[in-house]
């Protein structure tokens, strides 16, 4: 049995996914969860696109050469899942494809920084023993990004992301981040005079954004350093999430080049960024830090419409319709249950606001507007541009 705040025991409560044997590490989103993955999705693109990022798809599946040439073939294979007589293996990671792309173009040194993201579908095979809910799981969304730029431009895109990502984390509720900076491993691809370089753009760029990371001694990747960000929840867990790492290998093994102002090639930088990392992990985080009552800009229904009787059904769906036409996530419920049974449903699934309609409010155009204890009676243009305000997303 589990927890009442258990996010399995949420989902299940709230119908939003489930998981089953047959599809072990994987999540079958219901109608409500598949709305809240894809509103925080929403969030994450707009995100990406106000830092410059220029969002790609690339394939789910790609032969053995380029896992090779990634060097997730020697490193990570156990992690993956093969095909076709191991000749093909589905994406753990979206890097490869970014780098085939830019591998397609000579960008120019005035194209730099050139920045690709993707909402990119991973799947690693991950051992059933480690599986938890969406907190580990076999096949998540990854917010993925890279970013190609000149030696000169690597302290200013590091900033960049910091002070961004922090923004971002502070309007999603978390306000206390923690970062750590992971130096060279013992086994690393890279001479000691370029990792001293990349450490010191990285720890330089984190002082500019003003971060003071604690630092993870050989924590970092085999091809370069990188900064991680925790975000600390109410129940005193630790959740590492975003990550910036620079890498000094990939762009040589996939021979990717820019011109520069004389026409010589040269070769780029390249940073791997993620924000949240799995936004499927990233909502169980939510779901049990709002114990189920997600904020409403992020809640699957943000308000339903309950008429008190038959006779306002007509004028209950109206304000269904307007609500919705304002861009709200309205449902309704006429069902013969009691008022107070409804509204008590509507609570149990955590829809932030409920609008009653009665004889009265219907003549005078209005609704009772409840949230949070609070009742009032509103205008029912005053309450659509309210609520259209209070369930605004925070970026
Ligand atoms: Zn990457």
């Amino acid at each position: 049995m589990l927890a009442a705040n258990d996010h399995r025991e949420i989902g299940r409560r709230l119908d939003l996914f489930h998981f089953q044997e047959e599809a072990a590490g994987m999540v079958f989103w219901h109608p409500r969860g598949y709305r809240t993955l894809r509103v925080l999705e929403a969030l994450i693109r707009r995100h990406a696109e106000a830092d410059g990022f220029a969002e790609v798809r690339t394939p789910q599946l790609l032969r053995q050469p380029i896992w090779e040439a990634s060097g997730h073939w020697q490193h990570f294979r156990e992690n993956m899942f093969l095909m076709a007589d191991d000749a093909l293996a589905v994406k753990p990671v979206s890097c490869p494809g970014h780098l085939e792309i830019l591998r397609r173009r000579a960008p120019s040194y005035r194209d730099l920084p050139l920045r690709y993201s993707e909402l990119g579908l991973v799947h690693r095979n991950e051992p059933s023993g480690t599986l938890h809910g969406l907190f580990r799981l076999r096949q998540f969304t990854q917010d993925d990004g890279h970013v190609f730029c000149e030696a000169a431009q690597i302290e200013g895109e590091v900033a960049r992301f910091c002070q961004s990502l922090v923004k971002l984390y502070g309007a999603l509720g978390f306000d206390a981040v923690e970062v750590s900076f992971a130096s060279r491993p013992d086994e690393r691809a890279g001479t000691d005079e370029v990792w001293d370089r990349a450490e010191r753009l990285l720890q330089q760029a984190a002082a500019r954004a003003a971060i003071v990371p604690v630092h993870a001694p050989k924590a970092g990747a085999f091809y370069g350093p990188k900064l991680e960000f925790s975000l600390p929840d109410r129940l005193g867990r630790r959740w590492q999430c975003g990550t910036i790492q620079l890498d000094l290998v990939l762009p040589e093994r996939f021979d990717v080049a820019y011109v520069d102002a004389s026409g010589e090639r040269l070769r780029p930088l390249m940073l791997h960024r993620a924000t949240l990392g799995s936004l499927e992990r990233f909502l169980g985080i939510v779901l049990e830090q709002h114990e189920g009552r997600l904020p409403a800009w992020l809640a699957p229904d943000q308000i339903v419409v309950l008429p008190i009787e038959a006779d306002q059904h007509d004028y209950a769906q109206q304000v269904q319709s307007e609500l919705r036409a304002a861009g709200l996530r309205a449902v309704g419920d006429s069902s013969r249950e009691t008022l107070a049974r409804r509204v008590a449903l509507a609570h149990e699934y955590g829809i932030p606001y409920v609008a009653v309609v009665g004889r009265r409010e219907q003549e005078a155009r209005s609704v009772s507007l409840r949230h949070s204890e609070t009742q009032r009676v509103v205008a029912l243009d005053a309450a659509v541009s309210e609520l259209r305000h209070a369930c605004a997303p925070p970026l």
